[in-house]
């Protein structure tokens, strides 16, 4: 089963946050907490909110849980 695309395929972008194959539900990011990493990033430098902390009992899939912080 190839629950990813391989490596190398024009379609497939990376998640900007981790660079793991990114998640149709979670365009472009692979996670939501990946997308919520790069709203942060966003929001930091403009404005000031709350973390909404959702269930997330569904992206467990995130094997890459590395927390690089590059920019
Ligand atoms: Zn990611």
């Amino acid at each position: 089963m190839s629950a990813l695309p391989p490596p190398g395929t024009p379609r497939a972008r990376p998640c900007p946050t981790c660079g793991a194959p990114q998640l149709a539900a979670f365009k472009p990011f692979c996670s939501k907490r990946c997308a919520q990493v790069d709203l942060h990033r966003w929001l930091s430098g403009a404005y000031r909110i709350p973390v909404v902390e959702t269930d997330t009992s569904d992206a467990d899939a995130d094997a890459a849980d590395g927390r690089r912080e590059d920019s």
